[in-house]
């Protein structure tokens, strides 16, 4: 099977790679050439343009930052008018139902191209182990055509066929927002918890053993709380990004979402102290100013032996 993968970021680079390694015949492409460098080492061949990795593939994968890029790609860059009648375009970036059905109804359906939008989660440590979560939106029997890839990039236990075109990116777009409001909820607490002076790791053993423990206290926040690493895998731009079209799907759906807006809120304002491409858990650093001191767990002494 010939595949054509355009996007070769954090996510892209190690997805495209398992393709390569499972045996694929891979052609990739990136505005950034020498983000192919390690494909091209493993035998995939590089192309210029979206519309040259389209040609003659039997399925165009994309794994692009946002919804306006995905469209200038498949339509002004030509991917889609390149794509063969019957040829399948996978859609893995977090994008939004509206610019994948441009797309469709500007040139693939007339053209009889299938697709499938299939955002994932797990983040660049997922990627790079192919253990990604894969939610897909789409006809049943293109869920089925894809499964064998997905099951290369992805935990099988997690591929997961969730609806109609559009729904993986809005199955995508409410598990970020929730992991985000966790970000800022547990961030809020642990502040105002040590502020008033109770030790960091009792409060979190605490609250882990309680109705309000949650698996981003228990295993994401570990990452800050240990290593002081805010995951710069995830940048507060593409973040920011995806919680601007949460609260767009609130408004497109006429759902009240004050939640939502104002978490956003806070991670626009994280954005604005420290950056764009800072980490995804970046909030927790405007936190940890307010409590005045770092959110760090004591490094477990090792015994002698
Ligand atoms: P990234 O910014 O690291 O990579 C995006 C890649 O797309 C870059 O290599 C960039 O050069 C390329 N690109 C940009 N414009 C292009 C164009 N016009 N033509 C061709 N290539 C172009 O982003 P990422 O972290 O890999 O994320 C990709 C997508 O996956 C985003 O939609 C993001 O929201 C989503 N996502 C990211 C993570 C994560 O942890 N990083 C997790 C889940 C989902």
């Amino acid at each position: 099977m010939k595949i054509g993968f355009i996007g070769l970021g954090n996510m892209g680079r190690p997805m495209a790679r398992h393709l390569i390694l499972a045996g694929y015949d891979v052609t990739v492409h990136d505005v950034r050439s020498d983000a192919a460098l390690e494909h091209l080492g493993l035998g995939a061949r590089w192309v210029d343009s979206p519309a040259t990795c389209a040609e003659g593939v039997d399925v165009l994968i994309t794994m692009l930052p946002t919804p306006r890029i995905v469209e200038d790609v498949l339509l002004r860059g030509g991917a889609a008018e390149a794509l063969a009648p019957g040829a399948l375009w996978i859609d893995m970036s977090t994008s939004t139902p509206a610019a994948a059905r441009r797309v469709a109804e500007e040139v693939l359906d007339a053209r009889g191209v299938r697709r499938l939008d299939a955002p994932v989660s797990g983040m660049a440590r997922g990627a790079e182990a192919g253990t990604l979560q894969i939610f897909a939106g789409g006809a049943v029997e293109d869920f089925r055509a894809a499964l064998p890839v997905f099951e290369v990039l992805g935990d099988p236990a997690k591929i997961q066929h969730v609806g109609a075109a559009g729904h993986g990116y809005t199955v995508k777009l409410m598990l970020n927002l929730l992991w985000f409001c966790h970000v800022v909820a547990t961030s809020e607490v642990l502040a105002m918890g040590v502020k008033a002076g109770v030790d960091l790791g009792v409060l979190r053993s605490a609250l882990l053993a309680s109705p309000a423990a949650s698996h981003f206290l228990e295993h994401d926040v570990l990452s800050v709380l240990v290593d002081g690493d805010y995951d710069d895998s995830f940048a507060m731009v593409l973040a920011c990004k995806d919680l601007g079209l949460a609260v767009d799907l609130a408004r497109d759906t006429g759902v009240p979402a004050e939640l939502a807006a104002l978490v956003e809120q806070i991670y626009r304002r994280a954005k604005a102290s420290y950056g764009d491409l800072a980490g995804e858990m970046s909030p927790v650093r405007l936190y940890e100013t307010w409590a005045g001191r770092d959110f760090r767990l004591p490094v477990p002494t090792v015994p002698a032996v």
